[in-house]
């Protein structure tokens, strides 16, 4: 009967995406995950094609692990798979000379036969298995970054897993999306499996815990969902706000965290705002969380932000001119991530069109990420402030009638700098001086850039102030 099922490999293909894309952030899940294309499957491999043999190495690099752990809770086997190049070669045979993702296990005919594929069954039917989030191998101390906005944490990070259930225990790390709370939660992981290979550690998402909470539930199976996590030595939660509102689970992290902290066993969070600021949580779980130590990450400060990219830079190999590094440092002050995929956008670009990446082209490419970071940033006020402050004028008098020599040329530079670094329409800066006219700005802008021509001090003026506006938003 199996051999004339007609197994279908894409449709595992597509499973496995739809999984991992729940797992990375949207902006990764397009970059690397938009571009590939399945080609073929047989019993033990499917072939992808991939734009370049820098996606290749990226992706498996990145997510090979993660694409051959889930592919395989998905179809019950070990699949693993290979990706090629360029020309689209959908055959079903194999390919040769192509480096597999991670080692290709035997074929096991032993191994639970795949469930073919049934009329009006849907592949997300195939349930995955929750509760073993992997430890990504990016995410270590060595690769970790230190500034004046992550010290304290990335050190009590560092003694936590130097001492694991006597430094800091519990300890809950929060901050913002993209700031190294993940990082640092499974440096600490590697690090204690790194120094007492002896020591359980699991490390598990809140969402992943609550689905495999709920998933043991309905099968009965509570009793081994305890025995797993009641028996570990260092228990790692990463994003527990996730938690709110879900009562069931937040009575069993509550259980769980007795259960560990009465034996002395080390337990860290991580959490996207102070616990404080979270809702629908038990108090006495809350209290759980606010007892040890609770450590904020902030966004790093522009000489971080070089360092950190200077590291990635470093540990990929990429070659990027440092004018290029430093506009991207400049104009990218939200968080890490945002940092990181304006890199890699680059990256991607010139190895896509083969040319390398001139400041010109950075700018272009990654004009909505700036502009984006850019009016979260910068407000009218600021720079109506830093202009009317270095002409001696008030701000009033930049939003008043007058029309005096001394009020119209700051007013002019302020409209001209507001048009250079925000996205702000001639409309809308108009309106934010005193409601004037689209054209009356236009006009600013145009008095201002043909002054510069004849006026050789006006220049650099205009660039220290653009300069000073930059400095205030960046620290
Ligand atoms: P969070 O969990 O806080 O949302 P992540 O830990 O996922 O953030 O970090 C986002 C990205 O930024 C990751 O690729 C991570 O390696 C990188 N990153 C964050 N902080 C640092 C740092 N201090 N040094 C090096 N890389 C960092
Ligand atoms: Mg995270």
């Amino acid at each position: 009967m199996q051999n004339e099922v007609n197994w279908d490999w894409s449709s595992f293909w597509s499973e496995t995406v739809n999984q991992l894309k729940a797992r990375i952030s949207e902006q990764e899940s397009v970059m690397w995950f938009g571009n590939l294309e399945y080609l073929s499957g047989t019993e033990e491999v499917i072939r992808i094609a991939v734009p370049s043999s820098f996606y290749k190495d990226q992706i498996s690099q990145r997510y090979g692990a993660m694409i051959n752990e889930t592919l395989e809770n998905i179809s019950g086997r070990k699949l693993s798979v290979e990706f090629h190049v360029g020309n689209p070669q959908p055959v079903d045979k194999p390919i040769e000379n192509d480096e597999k993702v991670a080692d290709i296990p035997e074929k096991q005919p032993a191994a639970p036969s795949p469930k073919p594929k049934q009329p009006g069954m849907h592949s997300h039917t195939v349930s995955r298995r929750p509760g073993n989030d992997i430890l990504n191998p990016d995410y270590t101390f060595e690769s970790f970054v230190i500034g004046d906005n992550n010290s304290f944490a990335a050190n009590a990070a560092y003694a936590i897993s130097k001492n694991p259930g006597t430094a800091y225990n519990p300890c809950l790390f929060y901050g913002g999306v993209g700031l190294g709370k993940t990082h640092l939660i499974q440096s600490i992981g590697h690090s204690v499996r790194q120094d007492s290979p002896e020591l359980k550690i699991v490390y598990v998402t809140a969402e992943s815990f609550t689905n495999e909470f709920l998933d043991m539930l309905k099968k009965n199976n509570m009793h081994q969902f305890k025995n797993k996590y009641r028996s570990v030595d260092v228990l790692l939660i990463d994003d527990i706000h996730f938690l709110q509102s879900k009562d069931s689970t937040q009575e069993e992290v509550f259980h769980t965290f007795n259960a560990l902290y009465e034996s002395k066993k080390q337990i860290v969070f991580t959490c996207d705002r102070p616990v404080s600021e979270l809702k629908n949580l038990t108090d006495r779980l809350r209290s759980r969380f606010e007892r040890g130590l609770n450590v904020d990450l902030r966004p790093p400060d522009l000489e971080t932000r070089q360092a950190i990219l200077m590291k990635k830079i470093e540990s990929r190999n990429i070659s990027i001119s440092p004018e290029v590094l430093e506009l991207i440092c400049q104009n990218i002050t939200s968080n890490v991530r945002d940092l990181e995929s304006a890199l890699l956008k680059l990256v991607a670009y010139a190895e896509l069109v083969h040319k390398d990446i001139s400041v010109d082209i950075a700018r272009e490419q990654l004009k909505d990420k700036f502009t984006s970071s850019f009016q979260t940033n910068i407000s009218v006020d600021l720079i109506q402030k830093i202009v009317s402050d270095y002409f001696n004028v008030s701000t009033a008098d930049l939003k008043s009638k007058k029309r005096t020599k001394a009020v119209t040329l700051p007013r002019q530079i302020a409209m001209y700098i507001l048009r250079e670094l925000t996205e702000y329409s001639t409309t809308e800066i108009g309106y934010e001086f005193g409601g004037r006219d689209h054209t009356t700005v236009m006009h600013a802008c145009q008095r201002i850039e043909s002054r510069m021509k004849t006026d050789s001090t006006l220049e650099p003026t205009i660039n220290n102030l653009i300069r000073t506006v930059k400095d205030n938003i960046k620290s």
